[in-house]
């Protein structure tokens, strides 16, 4: 996907005269935002695109951060925006997120986009989602009537992969903290995402034998970085897993990516 988008930057630089530019945005001083805000300046400029960052102090008031947002917004020079969350207390990520312009909005969080998706008229989609979609298509995994269940219904993950789901015709259900018999939902799945954010939650017995499992969780716990998912057990009884790291991660910058050169084209 990468090469894909630097061989397509070179004809829109080739086109437009300039390639196209992210700018992103960090309030406080987060070091999980800051890894993955530096990983992403690195995968621009590997892709030959432009990028710009801005640092807001911890104590920023939700105003400060509100007017570099609208700058950004009207700056002729920035094709897409990306405001690293979580925010610090006090500022209102949902008021941040709606004053991006909607044409700049690459990690598809705004209202705007948001309803397009739910509509089933997707506009820029987030990231991590349509690099879940992305990862089962070059796979080849069949979706059409496959039972999905996807666990976390968070707006930025679970929501937006439950509606693209439904969008390629699977039987979707969203299991979330309050879903009773857990395992007994998600071993029914022939397509299981795993959204939740807490370590190693599902194990073999919540695994169909063949099923295909995407893990987004990305947790740190004292032995390292590790999944939803139990890998090892797991990986016995699917026919096919991502791994944590390394496997949904890089995905979402490659949409990132994707989703930058999009707002670019999409702007002139
Ligand atoms: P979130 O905390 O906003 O949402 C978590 C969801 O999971 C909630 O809907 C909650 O109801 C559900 N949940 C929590 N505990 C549960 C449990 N024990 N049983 C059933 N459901 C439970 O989190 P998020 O932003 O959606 O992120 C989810 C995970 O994905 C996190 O680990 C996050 O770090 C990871 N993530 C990874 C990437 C990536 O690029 N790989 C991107 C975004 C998020």
């Amino acid at each position: 996907m990468r090469q894909r988008v630097a061989d397509e930057v070179v004809g829109f630089e080739k086109e437009i005269g300039r390639a196209p530019v992210l700018a992103t945005v960090i309030v406080g001083e987060d070091p999980a935002s800051q890894i993955y805000i530096r990983n992403k300046h690195k995968a621009c400029a590997e892709v030959g695109m432009g990028s710009v960052h801005h640092d807001l102090p911890a104590e920023a008031s939700e105003d400060a951060v509100l007017e570099l947002v609208a700058e950004l917004s009207e700056s002729e020079d920035v094709d897409g925006i990306l405001v690293q969350l979580p925010l610090p207390p006090g500022v209102d990520p949902d008021r941040v997120v709606a004053a991006i312009d909607p044409i700049k909005d690459v990690d598809g969080l705004t209202p705007a986009n948001a309803g397009l998706l739910a509509h089933g008229t997707p506009g820029l989609v987030p990231c991590t989602p349509a690099g879940v979609m992305e990862l089962l298509r070059q796979e080849g995994v069949a979706l059409e009537g496959a039972e999905a269940v996807v666990v976390g219904r968070s707006k930025l993950v679970g929501v937006p992969v439950a509606r693209l789901l439904l969008g390629a015709n699977a039987t979707v259900t969203v299991c979330h903290s309050r879903t009773r018999d857990l395992a007994g939902v998600c071993s029914r799945a022939d397509v299981l995402v795993a959204a939740a954010g807490a370590p190693r939650l599902l194990g073999a017995d919540a695994v169909k034998p063949g099923a295909v499992v995407i893990d987004v969780g990305m947790n740190r716990t004292e032995d390292g970085l590790c999944g939803d998912v139990d890998f090892e057990p797991a990986s016995e009884v699917a026919a096919a897993i991502t791994p944590v790291p390394g496997g949904v991660g890089p995905m979402t910058i490659a949409m990132l990516l994707v989703n930058t050169l999009a707002a670019a084209r999409a702007r002139v």
